[in-house]
């Protein structure tokens, strides 16, 4: 095969990109396109592969599906079904959750900068914990939660020092982060004091993200280990017990062949047995050990299909190809310098020809998908597989240049099923006020 397949996905009888036994140029022609095409089965092979291995370890656990990733309310329910729990950033993302009927109990409520707005929905819904990323947020919930009489369990999210490496933009775990506590100035001992101080709070433990396509279990492993030692300190010192130690997701996925990520459980093996070690040596009760993966549940699991268009060569410099999506569907080429593979949907087994430069269809130049892609010589109508585009892709979608956002569909056993609508032209001018 010229290319790693993911998943279900296979090249089918008439050689055609197959995903969840159904052929993709017929999910292009049924739907239209762009469409991102998501692999069920490999959805749930991940999150049960997060949750087995915490069983074999014996360690009690939640997997919190971080749903900035891919945030619809099908996911939601998939996510439901397999028994994980959710990780909200905004009050769109918990009203996403409502929707679809995810229990409150096992939503977690994350970000730097929460409104009163946001904290009031999540305690009316009676949501799991709210993870403190900061003062002014100490004081915003302790003001909502007395107004309401509530209480709430809180998770304090600290910076433990960790540079994972990754791409700087989306690096959170150092010290020059804009999220969370520093646990080395002083900052983290100071809102544990706070928190404990208030009887609003139930302090149950900590927090810490040190990145995102992280490759490595070294990052995980210091940052485990520095926390559950500040943990022995504090016990101590503070008489603070943590139940809970979250140690956030950032789990690495394949985008392309340079990429290679670790199985999934071999990263929860290399923190938990850090966080053993530890424990063990310091006669500290072993914490439950949450964790957070976005893009390794849905990331491989989503293929983007767009139709072929204009082409243009540029004589000893480059040929674009453009396709009928592009930073409108996927942003992070242009945001983040994003690596991505494709393949031509009618014959993704033929030998490249040529190396093409993928274009999108909005008025920016850096609206690039893909700068340099071996591909056989391809024309107009028709269909390229962009892989690996499940996380990150919908949720960042726009409306720039007013081009209607894509429609998602889940397939899986044979079966497809649409659960979001492609935007139509009515749903771009609903909100718009006209002046006569
Ligand atoms: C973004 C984020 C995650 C998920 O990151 P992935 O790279 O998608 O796994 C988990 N936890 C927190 C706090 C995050 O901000």
């Amino acid at each position: 095969m010229a290319f790693e397949s993911f998943g279900t996905m296979r090249v089918n009888e008439v050689g055609h990109l197959e995903i969840g036994g159904v052929d993709t140029l017929k999910l292009a022609q049924k739907y239209g396109t762009p469409l991102y095409v998501y692999d069920v089965a490999l959805i749930k092979e991940r999150a049960r592969g997060f949750k087995k291995t915490f069983e074999e370890l014996g360690v009690k656990a939640q997997v919190a599906y971080a749903s900035k990733a891919f945030s619809t309310v099908a996911i939601y329910q998939l996510m439901h079904e397999e028994g994980l729990s959710l990780d909200v950033v905004s009050g769109g993302e918990l009203f996403t959750a409502m929707k679809a009927d995810f229990p409150a109990e096992r939503i977690h409520f994350h970000g730097n900068n929460k409104t009163r707005q946001e904290l009031e929905m999540a305690i009316d819904y009676g949501i799991g914990c709210v993870v403190i990323d900061n003062f002014y947020e100490i004081e915003l919930l302790a003001d909502v939660l007395q107004e309401k009489g509530a209480r709430m369990a809180v998770l304090i999210r600290v910076t433990p020092g960790i540079e994972a490496h990754t791409h700087d933009y989306i690096l959170t775990g150092q010290d020059d982060s804009k999220f969370g506590f520093g646990l080395t100035n002083g900052q983290a001992e100071e809102a544990i004091r706070r928190v404990m101080a208030n009887e609003a709070f139930q302090l149950i433990g900590l927090h810490c993200h040190i990145g995102s396509q992280i490759f490595e279990t070294t990052g995980f492993k210091l940052a485990a280990h520095r926390i559950m030692e500040q943990l022995v300190v504090w016990r101590d010192s503070l008489d603070f017990h943590a139940e809970v130690l979250n140690l956030g997701g950032g789990f690495g996925v394949r985008y392309t062949a340079d990429d290679q990520p670790l199985p999934p459980s071999e990263y929860v093996r290399a923190i938990i047995a850090d966080v053993r070690e530890v424990a063990q040596g310091n006669a500290l009760a072993m914490p439950e050990i949450w964790i957070e993966p976005g893009r390794s549940l849905v990331g491989e699991a989503g293929t983007t299909l767009y139709t072929i268009g204009s082409r243009k060569e540029v004589p000893e410099i480059r040929k674009f190809v453009a396709v009928d999506g592009g930073m409108s569907d996927n942003i992070r080429p242009s945001l983040y310098e994003a690596k991505y593979d494709a393949v031509i949907a009618s014959r993704p087994l033929e030998e490249p020809d040529e190396t093409v430069a993928i274009a999108g269809k909005c008025c920016e130049s850096g609206d690039m998908l893909i700068w340099d892609l071996p591909l056989p010589k391809s024309y107009a109508g028709e269909v390229l597989a962009v892989f690996c585009t499940g996380a990150y892709g919908y949720s960042m979608a726009n409306n720039y240049n007013r081009i209607p956002r894509a429609a998602v569909v889940f397939v899986e056993n044979g079966e497809d099923r649409l659960v979001v609508q492609r935007e139509s032209y009515g749903n771009l001018v609903q909100l718009d006020l006209p002046l006569y």
